[in-house]
């Protein structure tokens, strides 16, 4: 599944208002953004993890990773395109991307990852940004991390987007920005530059409440798009 639009809903003017607070001391220096519009079709790939079936992690109410990983999304994609910067969602429902003669779960998934970087690599040139949630046997574990693969390019977007976190969201978040790890299929499959967001970890209370709530996921949301936005030179860093 993927789209090709500029964001207008009532959740971009939401996203925008998140935006505008967080960010209103660079908001006051800049012009508009019309010398950042660019013929380039798609800038960014955003791929909401799991869905369908592989719901991922279960977060400790009982709700499932891949549906606040497509809130995420949604909301990225929305601040995105009002700053004209198009995004291809690689899913943008409760779907898994499997071939139809998949049977199995195991082969769902595997065909479902194939395809997600099948879809990826044909974008080339756009930059990944996988959305997930995190969870740990352990409650206090708490704060987003993100991962980059090794691809050109994608450490200085995973340090850009885990201080843009630290810096706003999470004060106390004292995280590095990691290599992904060799088994996780998708980072390693793509020779696109590609990023890997932990938004929070489900299986810490109070930050599950957070990233269940509407505003929370929209401030989240409203960050990852903007460091993606400096990055792209559409708004000043
Ligand atoms: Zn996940």
């Amino acid at each position: 599944m993927k789209r090709w639009r500029l964001g207008a809903s009532a959740l971009a003017v939401l996203a925008t208002v998140g935006v505008c607070v967080l960010f209103l001391p660079a908001l006051r220096q800049t012009a508009r953004p019309a010398a950042a519009l660019s013929s380039h079709p798609i800038r960014w790939v955003l791929d909401a993890g799991h869905g369908g079936e592989d719901g991922g992690a279960v977060s400790v109410t009982g709700v499932a990773e891949s549906g606040i990983n497509l809130d995420i999304v949604r909301r990225m994609d929305a601040v995105l395109g009002l700053w004209g910067q198009p995004a291809c969602l690689l899913r943008e429902e409760d779907i898994s991307l499997h071939d139809p003669e998949a049977g199995t779960l195991r082969e769902k998934k595997v065909s479902d990852l194939h395809n997600r970087a099948a879809a990826v690599e044909a974008l080339e040139g756009a930059t990944l940004v996988s959305i997930h949630q995190n969870s740990y046997p352990q409650s206090r574990y708490h704060g987003t991390q993100v991962f980059f693969a090794p691809t050109e390019g994608s450490q200085q977007l995973a340090e850009a987007i885990q201080q843009g976190v630290q810096g706003t969201l999470q004060l106390e978040n004292r995280r590095a920005a990691k290599q992904i790890a060799g088994n996780v299929y998708l980072m390693n499959h793509v020779d696109n530059r590609a990023v890997l967001v932990e938004c929070g970890f489900l299986s810490n209370p109070e930050e599950e409440r957070a990233l269940r709530d509407p505003e929370y996921q929209t401030r989240m949301a409203a960050v990852l798009a903007w460091v993606c936005l400096m990055d792209k030179g559409a708004v000043p860093s």
